[in-house]
């Protein structure tokens, strides 16, 4: 019998990184995975700038950085009719490679191009470090009883089928889209179960194009006359690596033989020519979202990452909505009230909806063009024709290029650990990213020199930010804080950039970097606003 305060069901993405923020908070935790952990076929690449963000509080940032992902290949995404080496560049979205990436203003970070089989090790070492934390590889999480004060989950080895229990506080299934612990609580996923059959192809190939002679792209979308978008081909690694989707490849989910796989990779690229086919993964693209994120006698047991949503990939919001859940998650554990935790659902669920929505409007946006005879004709009308579709395709295409709105400008709104003051909400525009301290959003970056954010004050207790020249006493919400026991740190800002930005004199942000209240002097009642935040009014 293992004794631990969190156990981890899981450890893709999400479970390392809820496993690395619980261990760099100090707190007690045991992951088990059911894999060695070796990555067959990296999933994600876009590490958005959120989980840079988080990446950046952790001291991740320069490991992300000394990946071995080509950081000079460009990252322009390319839509092309017909085949890379016969076909025609119909439209393109310049992005620079990583070494030209700067970050936009709103952040002190940019987003990482940095493939699962990179960054899973750099999440799983961080974790690693943390003595607080135990990860067990080759275990399988098989099921559990509830006891009085927790959990004991059965664990299964899954070389030597040896059995083993778990008693824990708490358990987070990160198990992925198929969650047994989701499904042993019973709850139910809303929204659509399939949304295509698709097939997904990595391939080695050095000098690859040289065979095409088209100018780099990091994914290039291709079209033809029958279906419209029918495969991308995406740079994995920036040198030799490149997976290739067939987005469509069967109605049925069937496996695709060999030769079948082979003659679409030859179509999409336009010539013969020798490559390793490294590994096939048949999946399923959904739009899902469980019901509940948590469940469960006591409310012990919480869902996060592909575990309680479910999307497309079109945009790269999966992993990264899943390390958000993990870093609020983490943020609640240990000292919470009992609403503290159940305010999980009411923040996450919500940011869940909108990032599944907008993934799968990023497919349609996608396979728009649809069914265009003639588009692959050589005469004039031909090219009218590629030129009408690769102008539409690209303007429609621009809005899953830009999505600042959705990484960084979720908002908990109605949170019950929020104190909301009435300011309006937030655009709903992904692209647009509005800085604003207002409750439950960021609390926004500014510059502070010498390399600071304000971002860097946040991260292991609450912080209460006291803006101006002379601002107000913050003493009434410490001494509330002290006797609730809830850590609070306070700092001062004078600058007039900094205190115009977070509007209010007074800003209470919690330990994951959201503002739980603002106002221009301590609240009349300071013992209820600290028992709000943690979750005990
Ligand atoms: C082609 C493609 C490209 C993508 N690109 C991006 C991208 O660029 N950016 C992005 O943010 N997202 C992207 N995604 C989505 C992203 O891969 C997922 O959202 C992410 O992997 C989810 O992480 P997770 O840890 O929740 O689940 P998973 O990665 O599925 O990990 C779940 C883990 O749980 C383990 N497990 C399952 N059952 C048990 C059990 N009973 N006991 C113990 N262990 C168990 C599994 O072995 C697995 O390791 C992409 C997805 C695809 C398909």
């Amino acid at each position: 019998m293992i004794e631990t305060a969190v156990l981890i069901v899981g450890g893709g993405p999400v479970g390392l990184a809820l496993a690395g923020d619980l261990g760099w908070r100090g707190r007690d935790c045991v992951l088990v995975e059911r894999s060695d952990g070796e990555i067959v076929q990296p999933r994600q690449d876009l590490v958005g700038i959120r989980t840079m963000e988080f990446c950046r509080r952790w001291g991740l940032v320069e490991a992300v950085e000394a990946a071995p992902y080509n950081r000079d290949y460009p990252q322009d995404n390319v839509y092309i009719a017909g085949s890379l080496a016969e076909g025609w560049e119909i439209g393109r979205y310049p992005s620079p490679s990583m070494n030209d990436a700067r970050p936009p203003p709103e952040s002190p970070c940019r987003r990482e191009r940095c493939p699962q089989n990179m960054f899973d090790p750099i999440l799983r070492d961080f974790a690693r470090s943390h003595a607080s934390v135990s990860l067990l590889y080759r275990h399988r999480f098989v099921g559990l009883r509830s006891e009085r004060d927790g959990v004991v989950a059965d664990i299964e080895r899954s070389d030597t089928g040896e059995r083993l229990e778990v008693r824990a506080r708490f358990v987070v299934g990160c198990d992925g889209a198929g969650s047994t612990l989701r499904g042993a609580l019973g709850v139910a996923l809303v929204g659509e179960p399939v949304l295509t059959h698709t097939t997904n192809l990595i391939f080695r190939r050095a000098g690859f194009e040289a065979l095409h002679g088209k100018p780099p792209g990091y994914r290039f979308i291709l079209l033809d006359e029958d279906v419209g978008t029918w495969a991308t081909i995406v740079a994995i690694n920036g040198h030799d690596e490149w997976r290739m989707s067939i987005i469509r490849s069967s109605a049925d989910g069937r496996a695709l033989p060999e030769h079948e796989m082979r003659d679409a990779i030859r179509r999409a690229v336009g010539c013969d020519f020798e490559y390793e086919l490294v590994s096939v993964m048949p999946w399923r693209r959904r739009e899902l979202v469980a019901e509940t994120f948590q469940s469960g006698p006591g409310g012990r047991l919480f869902l996060a990452g592909d575990a309680a949503h479910a999307m497309s990939p079109t945009g790269g919001f999966g992993m990264n909505t899943g390390v958000g859940d993990g870093v609020d998650l983490a943020g609640l554990a240990g000292w919470a009230g009992p609403d503290l935790l159940a305010s999980y659902t009411a923040e996450r669920r919500p940011v869940a909806e909108r990032n599944v929505r907008e993934a799968s409007g990023n497919l349609g946006r996608m396979l728009s063009p649809g069914a265009r005879p003639g588009l692959l004709e050589r005469g004039p009308g031909g090219a009218a024709l590629r030129a009408r579709v690769g102008r539409d395709l690209a303007t429609a295409m621009l809005r899953e290029w830009r999505t600042l709105g959705i990484h960084l400008g979720y908002c908990y709104e109605g949170s019950p650990i929020c104190v909301a003051d009435n300011t309006p909400p937030p655009s709903l525009d992904p692209a647009v990213y509005e800085p604003a301290a207002r409750p439950g959003s960021r609390a926004p970056h500014a510059d502070l020199g010498g390399g600071r954010s304000t971002l860097d004050l946040f991260g292991r207790g609450f912080v209460l930010i006291a803006f101006g020249p002379s601002p107000p006493d913050p003493e009434p919400v410490l001494r509330a804080a002290r006797m609730r026991r809830m850590p609070v740190e306070t700092v001062t800002l004078e600058r007039p950039d900094v205190a115009r930005l977070y509007a209010r004199k007074l800003v209470l942000v919690r330990p994951d970097g959201h503002v739980a209240w603002r106002g221009d002097a301590a609240p009349p009642d300071p013992l209820r606003l600290v028992d709000r935040v943690r979750g005990a009014a």
